[in-house]
């Protein structure tokens, strides 16, 4: 099997694996508890901890269960921390659900949200964003790269057209941590990872925290600096600390990416919907008049692991947020396909990949001739 859907999740890298079994088994303590078993798991704790903070540059990691409590966090803790100040959010259209979830929450209980459209790249306005800016405006959260087709928001461009003005910018890096850097003049306020979608364990994230006033969502013990109670999981943070380690930027990708959209763009029945300045390690792709499920259904049967366009939409069978978003035409809207590389993609797998979906390519249009 080759599996190329990395941006619904990754394998987890045998050394993170490591390092959870070790912790597990030896830092069991509550490092909340303040006998010496405790104390020592604290330790490790925080030595996670501070190696992230010195990895992504922040004053502040607030450990969660994932991108999506991470994401509900910055969301939700900043809108209710500012409310005095403003009750106008900016987002995007394309953003990921536990983005746009949460916001639909806070819409209901009286905040504003702006939602930016993007272009057919998925792309945002520059414009429109100065022109959504308000007085009131609290909060932008706009994600680093879209896990559907990986277009990358401008970071530094949108940091500029924030300029002086108070609202938080917080940035779900899910898709892009440990893989694209973020410059110190344009990190932004609140930052999101998870730890799944790099080569580390499921239910598993973190919320990055510059200068930012949050509410907590989760109340209870207060650990967490009272931002997030329950008790820790340190060898979830020590093994998210060795994948962000681990993780680095892979030139490799964009070779592997460039050679794919020359060999797609060999059939005529192809679109290539990731933009090609995005990310290197997402490639959407649709053909004509095909749904994505049949295409991912026949390149399973040669033994290649793709999905519909995000693993969230791909089991309710409506088109994607993002898909609509960027106003793909009719007849390609239901034949969008994923194709996403993980740090254990091989060329070998590329080079497979070519020749079984050519095969599965024939199979489909064979299929529907007869
Ligand atoms: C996967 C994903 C999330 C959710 O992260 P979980 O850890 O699965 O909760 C959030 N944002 C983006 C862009 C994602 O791809």
């Amino acid at each position: 099997m080759i599996y190329l859907d990395n941006s619904a999740t990754t394998e987890p890298d045998p050394q993170v694996l490591e390092t959870f079994v070790k912790a597990s088994r030896r830092y069991f303590a509550n490092p909340a508890s303040l006998h010496r078993l405790g104390n020592e798991a604290e330790d490790l704790l925080e030595s996670a901890r501070s190696q992230i903070k010195d990895l992504l540059g922040y004053e502040q990691i607030v450990f969660t269960a994932g991108g999506t409590e991470a994401n509900n966090l910055a969301i939700r803790g900043a809108a209710y921390a500012n409310r005095e100040k403003g009750r106008h959010i900016i987002s995007c259209k394309t953003e990921h659900p536990s983005v746009l979830e949460p916001l639909k929450q806070l819409a209901r209980e009286g905040f504003e949200i702006t939602l930016l459209s993007v272009d057919r790249t998925g792309a945002i306005d520059l414009e429109e964003l100065r022109q959504a800016l308000r007085e009131e405006t609290i909060l932008v959260s706009l994600m680093q790269v879209n896990n559907e087709i990986g277009t990358i928001h401008p970071l530094s461009e949108i940091r500029s057209v924030l300029g002086r003005h108070r609202a938080l910018l917080h940035v779900d890096a899910v898709q892009g941590a440990g893989k694209l850097p973020i410059g110190v003049q344009e990190r932004p306020d609140l930052l999101t990872v998870s730890a799944h979608k790099l080569h580390g364990l499921k239910n598993s994230g973190l919320l990055a925290i510059g200068k930012a006033q949050l509410e907590p969502i989760l109340r209870g013990g207060g650990q967490e600096n009272g931002l997030r109670s329950g008790t820790v999981s340190v060898p979830n943070a020590a093994a998210l600390a060795k994948a962000l380690r681990l993780a680095r930027p892979m030139p490799h990708h964009l070779e592997w990416n460039a050679e794919l959209r020359t060999f797609f763009a060999g059939y005529k029945d192809i679109h290539i919907v990731s933009p090609a300045d995005a990310a290197p390690h997402i490639l959407a792709l649709a053909i004509k008049g095909v749904r994505g499920e049949t295409l991912v259904g026949a390149l399973q049967q040669e033994g290649v692991i793709v999905s519909t366009s995000s693993a969230c939409s791909s089991k309710n069978k409506q088109a994607s947020h993002v898909i609509e978003a960027i106003g793909l035409p009719r007849e390609y809207r239901d034949g969008t396909i994923r194709i996403s590389f993980g740090a254990m993609t091989t060329y070998e797998d590329i080079s497979e990949l070519k020749k079984r979906f050519h095969k599965a390519h024939q199979l489909i249009k064979g299929v529907e001739t007869t």
